[in-house]
């Protein structure tokens, strides 16, 4: 089955507004055909960025969001804060809030509801640490990552939720995981959602790779049966990387 690719850039915690600015004057001339492209810059670039990118087919999206509408939550932004400057998806459950900001299966779950009742995107990040998949336990950690975390949401709901399988291991190391590793997850995710959601929405939901993600593996992993595109960190923040990337999942 032939699914658009996706390839999203994770700025992370890097680029003030006039490197940003910088990035994207250079962003808006790539050529892009057949994929979706998104980038995630920090909260502070996200209503600047996406100004500067109105009339192009880049998506800006977030890279994290609070589960509650409003309220008394010191430095957090809600859904409806980021629907208020036009942002429609965020990435949840990365790795990086699982780890430094203690984000259990039950908080990326709430954060799950509150974007789709905001009829919000959501990137699902999931995704071992390495001695979880020297203990071959790999699979168990995902199939409860997913369970626990987006798995409760209706079918009709399901439809916004884009899957990111990146391993821990592989994320900022420059270690990818194989590309016999990468679809037999991706292929495993997407039998899990075919017995949660049945087979249409299995066929149709994009699972991402994310993982140390470069130029010259793109091509390669962006190729494999179940990999409907990427998740980039570190290659985002370079313009001739990212375009690179992004070439290689133009179809
Ligand atoms: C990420 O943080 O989602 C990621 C995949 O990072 P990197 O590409 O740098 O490994």
């Amino acid at each position: 089955m032939k699914r658009k690719k996706i390839v999203a850039g994770n700025w992370k915690m890097n680029m003030n507004l006039d490197e940003s600015s910088k990035l994207i004057s250079d962003l808006k001339e790539i050529s892009i055909k057949n994929v979706d492209v998104k980038i995630a810059p920090s909260f502070t670039n996200l209503y600047h960025s996406n100004s500067m990118l109105t009339s192009s087919k880049i998506e800006v999206i977030a890279q994290d969001m609070h589960f509650e509408k409003n309220g008394a939550y010191t430095g957090e932004v809600s859904a409806k804060m980021l629907l208020g400057i036009g942002i429609n998806t965020s990435i949840i459950g990365h790795s990086e809030r699982r780890k430094y900001f203690n984000e259990s299966n039950q908080i990326l779950s709430k954060k799950v509801t509150s974007a789709i009742q905001h009829s919000m995107q959501v990137i699902f990040c999931v995704g071992e640490e390495l001695s979880e998949r020297e203990n071959n336990n790999y699979f168990e950690v995902i199939k409860t990552q997913l369970k626990e975390g987006v798995f409760h949401v209706d079918s009709d709901q399901f439809k916004n939720i884009i899957i990111a399988y990146e391993p821990v291991w592989a994320i900022g190391t420059g270690m990818t995981a194989n590309s016999q590793q990468i679809q037999e997850m991706h292929k495993f995710i997407r039998d899990l959602v075919q017995n949660y959601f049945g087979d249409e929405i299995s066929q149709n939901i994009k699972i991402l790779y994310g993982g140390s993600v470069k130029p010259n593996s793109a091509k390669e992993i962006f190729s494999l049966d179940d990999v409907d595109g990427g998740l980039i960190g570190g290659a985002s923040l370079n313009f001739s990387d990212f375009n690179s990337i992004v070439e290689a999942a133009n179809e």
